[in-house]
């Protein structure tokens, strides 16, 4: 029986992924940590409180539990990263090596999450491919990158079965996002069921990939759950959902409110986004393991905009 621990599960993503999870190997068998309490769904089973700086009690945890498997989420993200630099590195970093290690001894699968930010300027923006320039200039995308090469160094040199996915923008209605440039398109949802007009830190034109929680969270799980010799590929898959403008998800969503007005005041985080694919070529994914996306932007705005209403009304 797998016993799973994940590591900044109060987070976007580990708010539903650990719901999933729980669904599929029991509530009992998927503990929950984070630095801090999370909300909803995720604090109905068992949760730990665990600074993952503090590698004596991660593995104090993985003991007192017997944890097979470890999905590593915490990290500081693309635009909270610019702001503390050392501190990313240090956390994102640290905090990884903390986790392959323990891939050595009791853990016997580990998933953390990459993202499109391993890519730079220097990278073909259209259908970005698996293999390519990437030359980073976000401290965050550097510490994704090197991390991808730490996992595949682990996988190689000591036979840690390390998975990994570059997650484009998630989006998603449960939790909200943790400092990243794609954090608007979830932010216009929640003003647009709240009545409010919504003002846009990106420019009109700026198209990014982007993936509907749903998608990222079944990804995950199909990723670490495929055959290990399927999965090829021990830095980090590519991974693609759909690709659209701030204009385009405005479109999208006044289908639904008519009346709803967005302004346009770009800040420091176009500057990341500009250095960002456009959209991405995730073929190895496809033909390893066999992925597929579900939504488009219009299935996801209709799923956002029904989620987000339930949300509101049993607050
Ligand atoms: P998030 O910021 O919402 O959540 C991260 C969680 O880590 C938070 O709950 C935070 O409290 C926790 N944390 C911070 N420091 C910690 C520490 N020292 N010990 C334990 N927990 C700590 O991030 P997310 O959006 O859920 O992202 C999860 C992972 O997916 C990250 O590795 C991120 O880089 C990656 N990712 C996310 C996106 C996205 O669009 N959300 C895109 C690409 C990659």
């Amino acid at each position: 029986m797998e016993k799973i621990l994940i590591v900044g599960a109060s987070g976007q993503l580990g708010t539903e992924l650990v719901v999933k999870l729980r669904e599929v190997f029991g509530t009992s068998n998927v503990i929950a940590s984070d630095i801090r309490e999370g909300s909803g769904e995720l604090m109905d089973g068992p949760f730990e409180i665990l600074n993952i700086l503090d590698a004596d009690a991660y593995r104090a945890i993985l003991k007192k539990h017997g944890i097979t498997q470890v999905y590593h989420l915490a990290a500081v993200l693309s635009a909270k990263g610019e702001q503390d630099p050392h501190f990313a590195w240090k956390l994102n970093m640290e905090s990884l090596l903390t986790v392959l290690e323990s891939g050595k001894e009791q853990v016997r699968k580990i998933y953390w999450p990459s993202s499109i930010a391993v890519f730079g300027p220097d990278t073909p923006r259209d259908h970005t491919p698996q293999h390519t320039i990437m030359n980073p200039s976000t401290v965050y995308g550097i510490s994704k990158l090197a991390g991808e090469r730490w996992c595949e160094y682990y996988c190689q040199k000591y036979g840690v079965d390390v998975r990994s996915i570059r997650y484009p923008g998630l989006i998603g209605y449960k939790a909200k996002p943790g400092g990243g440039t794609t954090d608007y398109a979830v932010d216009i949802y929640w003003k647009a069921v709240e009545g409010q007009d919504f003002s846009c830190f990106l420019k009109p034109d700026t198209a990014l990939p982007m993936m509907y929680m749903d998608d990222a969270v079944r990804a995950t799980i199909e990723l670490m759950e495929a055959d290990a010799s399927l999965v090829k590929t021990r830095s980090s898959y590519n991974l693609a959902g759909m690709s659209f403008t701030p204009d385009e998800v405005y479109r999208a969503v006044r289908k639904h409110y008519p009346d709803f007005k967005v302004s346009y005041a770009p800040d420091f985080r176009q500057a990341i986004a500009d250095s960002w694919p456009k959209s991405i070529d995730d073929t190895y994914a496809r033909n390893e393991w066999h992925w597929k996306p579900a939504y488009d932007l219009d299935k996801m705005t209709v799923a956002m905009i029904e989620g987000l209403k339930s949300a509101l009304i049993t607050q």
